[in-house]
């Protein structure tokens, strides 16, 4: 797959605040792509030097493979902070202003404010809206004039668990029609229910980047059982590719290599004899690696 945006080696300091050292990944086209980490560790900062906010000391970026920076921003919606609506107006005029700031056109509006579920509210005055609505104007806003990527700093600051849901909710509606996702978040068990890929930052560090799946797949646990339990551990001793054996009350727990799954480990025990009576795969959270991770 393309990459929508590569970074290189991107640097920056505050004085002598270090924010960012030396941090290189690539955002494939059509990812939902979480930058996670920890307060501190240099989110905004990176979005905000890839969005042309901020000046990078160091390093490179090419958006779309390298076109010119002014034809890359038409193409790149982004919410970094809060957009500051009018409080008496409607929906529908905050996003005629929003649209004039921008230079972009007013005919999007209607679809925008239906993509983000606020058309049969398009009229309501803005100060009427819960947290959860005036988040989701804040991604339609973010989306006049039909970028192909959407850049979000933590969109789901503040908002109860039926707001969060919403907002993933949106966020796998849009990458379905074709727009990449770049999320910054310090929110990992919301981040992963909705990322293809991650890069994991601490204290301006690049820890580990990658498919959510590959960088997850050796940390997947395997349950088994079976009505012979000795028979079964003998079995698994001798099975190629299991790493790591341990019994756990009433169940044998095996850490795999890559490519043992499920149904190898099922396909061999029926092999040797041995009806399994529990089969669990445990994917480890991201949550629990990137705590591992970053303390
Ligand atoms: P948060 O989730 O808290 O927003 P973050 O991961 O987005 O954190 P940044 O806001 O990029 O991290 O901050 C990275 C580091 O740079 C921190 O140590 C922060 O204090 C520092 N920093 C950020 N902006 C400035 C600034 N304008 N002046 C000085 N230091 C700054």
């Amino acid at each position: 797959m393309a990459a929508t945006l590569s970074i290189q080696q991107i640097s920056k300091s505050y004085g002598a605040i270090r924010a960012l050292n030396g941090v290189s990944f690539d955002v494939p086209e059509g990812s939902v792509f979480g930058v996670l980490g920890p307060n501190g560790s240099g989110k905004t900062t990176l979005l905000g030097i890839l969005l042309d906010v901020l000046v990078a000391n160091g390093g490179t970026y090419q958006w779309f493979g390298g076109i010119p920076a002014h034809e890359a921003r038409k193409k790149i919606g982004a919410l970094l902070e809060t957009p500051n609506f009018y409080h008496y107006l409607s929906a529908f005029d905050n996003l005629a202003i929003t649209a004039a700031i921008r230079g972009a056109g007013l005919e999007d509006r209607l679809e925008v404010l239906k993509i983000v579920g606020l058309l049969e509210r398009k009229d309501s005055k803005f100060q009427t809206y819960s947290l959860g609505m005036k988040q989701r104007l804040a991604i339609g806003a973010a989306l006049l004039g039909k970028p192909r990527v959407l850049v979000l700093d933590e969109p789901t600051n503040g908002l109860d668990p039926a707001g969060i849901a919403e907002i993933r909710e949106l966020i796998k509606q849009l990458n379905k029609q074709g727009i990449t996702i770049i999320i910054a978040s310090h929110l990992l068990d919301e981040i992963e229910k909705v990322c293809t890929h991650v890069a994991i930052l601490k204290r301006g560090e690049l820890l580990l980047t990658g498919d959510v799946n590959e960088v997850l797949i050796s940390e997947d646990q395997i349950e088994v059982a079976a009505g012979n339990m000795e028979a079964l551990l003998v079995a698994l001793h001798a099975m190629p590719g299991i790493n790591k054996l341990s019994r756990k009350e009433t169940v044998l727990q095996l850490a795999c290599a890559a490519g043992i799954g499920p149904y190898q480990v099922n396909e061999y025990c029926v092999g040797k004899g041995i009806i399994l009576t529990h089969l669990n795969l445990r994917k480890k959270s991201l949550e629990t690696k990137f705590m591992e991770l970053t303390n």
